[in-house]
């Protein structure tokens, strides 16, 4: 079997295995997950496994997010098509390329500046022009662009971050994000309607730490030492 029909395979039991299975509907998210080929984030060493119901290591002491988790948060933003996306957290760049698939426009913040540019490298390889990749703190939103109709947060906050609940759109703006300490984490909804934000917990997660002004206080690790870069756009 060549490389590409084997990683169909893998795909398509990704999704009849870990996400309809597991309550995962909505056919858009579906297919969108269906057709992006999540080997293509992960480092080569690990593309065997880029189809496993588990997060993988992808440098800098990060993950690439559980297919399901990546599913579920996904479904929970109810895109249609048209929306602005605020994404913190490229990571990989996995979660981007199913937004890019399923919004107008996307606009992902990465604190680590490598993990930028090899997300910006792949996606960009995949024909994805929907987007724009930014290094920067992410707790702090992307104040120039905003109103965003929908912002996910891919990375876990102490609490609800001031500029993340003021840069959603006023009218209906939907956010997804986990909340908590590195032990216990809620992913959580928020809802804004004029000045009222509502907010509803929705499941146990485990994220890795949002670092920033208003997250948790940064280390000092030698990935967190080199993020302090100037802000730099990828398109
Ligand atoms: N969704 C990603 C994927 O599909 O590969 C996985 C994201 S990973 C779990 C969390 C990411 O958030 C890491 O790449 C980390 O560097 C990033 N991060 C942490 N704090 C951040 C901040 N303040 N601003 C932007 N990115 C941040």
């Amino acid at each position: 079997m060549v490389e590409d029909e084997k990683f169909r395979v893998l795909r398509g039991q990704m999704v009849e295995n870990q996400l309809i299975e597991r309550g995962i509907t909505n056919p858009r998210v579906l297919d969108a997950m269906s057709r992006v080929p999540r080997q293509e984030f992960v480092t080569p060493d690990l593309s065997h496994l880029a189809y496993r119901d588990s997060p993988l290591p992808i440098g800098e002491d990060q993950t690439i997010s559980q297919p399901y988790i990546v599913a579920l948060m996904t479904q929970l933003l109810y895109l249609s098509g048209h929306e602005r996306v605020l994404e913190i957290g490229t990571g990989s760049g996995y979660q981007t390329a199913v937004l890019c698939e399923l919004a107008a426009q996307v606009y992902s913040l990465e604190r680590l500046p490598r993990l930028a540019e090899r997300a910006a490298n792949v996606l960009s390889s995949l024909g994805y022009n929907n987007l724009e990749i930014h290094v920067g703190d992410g707790s702090q939103g992307l104040p120039d662009m905003a109103p965003f109709d929908v912002i996910i947060v891919t990375a876990a906050a102490p609490s609800l971050p001031g500029p993340l609940r003021s840069q959603l759109h006023p009218n209906g703006g939907r956010m997804v994000l986990p909340i908590g300490d590195e032990r216990n984490q809620y992913l959580e909804i928020v809802t804004r309607q004029d000045n009222r934000w509502e907010i509803e917990q929705m499941l146990p997660v485990r994220f890795v730490p949002l670092v920033g002004r208003y997250g948790f206080k940064a280390g000092e690790s030698k990935a967190e030492a080199d993020s302090d870069s100037d802000h730099t756009a990828y398109v």
